[in-house]
């Protein structure tokens, strides 16, 4: 089962993609997660990644792309897998489409988690108050909105043209969303 989870900041798409992840028997692929290893590692790319993830910007595709593309090639990938805050922008649509179709993989669906601004700031708030991230704060927070309504909410058309996006109600509880994804993730 190969999954992408794509909503905004907050919107509740890394627990939910860890979890159905867990109950799936594949890896979930956060390119966030991903990232801020580089940058703990101080890795060349985590060097070049740093201050593009304080600010709340995206970080280049070249970048994002070859890690995705590394991560997916391990051999735990092999049953599938769900990608969390991957893609992002139309370039990394268009490389992924690129290399599903080279390793002849098949996308299964992609969750469009939707929900307002309003609340998924609430959330990413109260987040800031227990993680500590670095782009947990209020200036951060408005750049990655405006970000995801730029480069990553066209992706919802991407996806709907290619008949593969499922749209859910992502206001509601978690155990509520966790049960309709588990029953996506049974289909
Ligand atoms: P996340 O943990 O998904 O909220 O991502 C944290 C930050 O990592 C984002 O605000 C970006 O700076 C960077 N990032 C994560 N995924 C991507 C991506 N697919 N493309 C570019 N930057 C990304």
């Amino acid at each position: 089962m190969i999954m992408i989870f794509l909503g905004p900041p907050g919107s509740g798409k890394g627990t939910q993609a860890k979890s159905l992840a867990g109950q799936l028997g594949v890896p979930h692929i956060s390119l966030g997660d991903l990232l801020r290893d580089e940058v703990k590692r101080g890795t060349e790319i985590g060097q070049q990644a740093k201050a593009h993830m304080a600010a709340g910007h995206l970080v280049p595709d070249e970048l994002t792309i070859e890690l995705a593309e590394k991560r997916i090639s391990q051999s735990d990938c092999q049953k599938g897998f769900i990608f969390d805050g991957f893609p992002r922008s139309a370039a990394q649509a268009d490389a992924l489409d690129k290399m599903f179709a080279e390793k002849k993989l098949t996308l299964d669906r992609v969750v469009y988690f939707n929900v307002s601004e309003e609340e998924t700031v609430k959330r990413l708030l109260l987040r800031a108050g227990i993680e500590g991230r670095a782009d947990d704060n209020a200036a951060a927070i408005r750049t990655r909105f405006e970000v995801y309504e730029r480069s990553t909410r066209p992706l919802i058309e991407h996806y709907s043209k290619m008949g593969k996006l499922l749209e859910i109600d992502a206001a509601r509880s978690i155990e509520a969303i966790g049960r309709d994804l588990a029953e996506i993730g049974r289909n």
